[in-house]
């Protein structure tokens, strides 16, 4: 049997956190030998917000070059740029004849865009689903991974390929099921007391920080005066210090500073700030030596590119070529 087919986009904005790590990142590694997978770099979604053309040019390879480090494998799961493969624009187009006003103009993620850029609410932003959709139905995919902000999209994908059927009477496109990240991934916090690691909230360790960012990182987290009983839950401050000793630390030295907290020591958050520091130095350095590695031998970008835009367009191709047989165009 042949195996299921996963598309999964990737944004281009700036580099991955811990929080893009553990949260999406592992998940699409696992992903990438149990599934038929591919990656796209939404750098036409990007355009939304009217980056600059160096900023394209430089995100992209940012994000592949990071993408790579961790360990997605081009040889098993292509990866390219959305922009190289000029057949998803043709869908997007036939999807929009078919997609209403009201819809798009109802979707949280356009609703909260258009708050953000009052003065660029741009058709762009209004059709973003649509591309989306177009996206994942060139290559007819079964799954999408996605977090909870594009299960709206993805609904609208699954409508947007049931109306396509509807309309000609085939049973053309599968209606993609979202593959829920949030089952494996595990929310990572952040360290100025707030729950998530995120780049709005500014509260980020990224996996190119060097040991000494790290370290300037960790030692200013946020804490309290220590326990005051024997055994009592943690405030949330100290329980995001635990919670990040779960990610990266083995289970004996979580057990350890456990124990600690439970048989009310003091003062021992300096010892447990530095060992953060050396197990999240200790996780993130072989991340970091291979992005050193693709930054000197740039080329290899470019060759997973071509060779990711190939294999997406011969798929897309295939796709096209019975979408205008369907519609009527020769
Ligand atoms: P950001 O803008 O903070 O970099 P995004 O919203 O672009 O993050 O999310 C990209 C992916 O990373 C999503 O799948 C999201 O669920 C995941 N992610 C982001 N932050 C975290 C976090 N703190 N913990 C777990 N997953 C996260």
């Amino acid at each position: 049997m042949s195996k299921e087919k996963v598309i999964s986009g990737i944004r281009p904005t700036g580099n991955l956190h811990l929080g893009n790590y553990f949260g999406a990142v592992r998940s699409f590694l696992e992903m990438q030998n149990e599934y038929d997978c591919m990656f796209f770099i939404a750098d036409w979604h990007s355009l939304t917000t009217n980056p600059r053309p160096e900023d394209i040019k430089r995100s992209v390879r940012t994000i592949l070059t990071e993408y790579l480090a961790c360990g997605i494998n081009p040889e098993i799961a292509p990866i390219y740029a959305q922009s190289d493969v000029p057949e998803v624009l043709e869908l997007y187009l036939y999807l929009n004849m078919n997609a209403y006003l009201g819809d798009l103009e109802r979707c949280t993620t356009f609703k909260e865009k258009a708050r953000k850029q009052p003065d660029n609410v741009n058709a762009g932003l209004l059709t973003y689903p649509t591309l989306m959709a177009a996206d994942v139905l060139i290559h007819r995919a079964t799954k999408v991974p996605v977090g909870k902000d594009q299960e709206q999209n993805m609904e609208m994908m699954r409508r947007y390929a049931r109306r396509f059927n509807q309309m000609y009477n085939v049973e053309f496109f599968p209606e993609p099921a979202n593959f829920s990240l949030s089952e494996k991934a595990i929310k990572v916090p952040g360290l100025d007391g707030s729950g998530k690691m995120g780049k709005s909230e500014g509260n980020c360790i990224y996996l190119m920080d060097d040991p000494k960012t790290i370290k300037k990182k960790v030692m200013k987290a946020v804490t309290d005066n220590g326990p005051t009983e024997p055994n009592s839950p943690k405030p949330d401050v100290i329980q995001n210090l635990y919670t990040f000793l779960e990610i990266v630390s083995t289970p004996e030295t979580y057990k350890y500073f456990d124990d600690k907290w439970n048989n009310c020591e003091q003062q021992f958050y300096g010892e447990l700030k530095k060992q953060l520091v050396e197990d999240i130095v200790r996780f993130t350095d072989p991340i970091r030596e291979r992005i050193r590695e693709i930054e000197a031998a740039p080329e290899r970008l470019d060759r997973v590119l071509k060779a990711g835009a190939e294999a997406a367009r011969e798929s897309a191709r295939t796709t096209l070529a019975e979408v205008r047989h369907i519609i009527g165009f020769k």
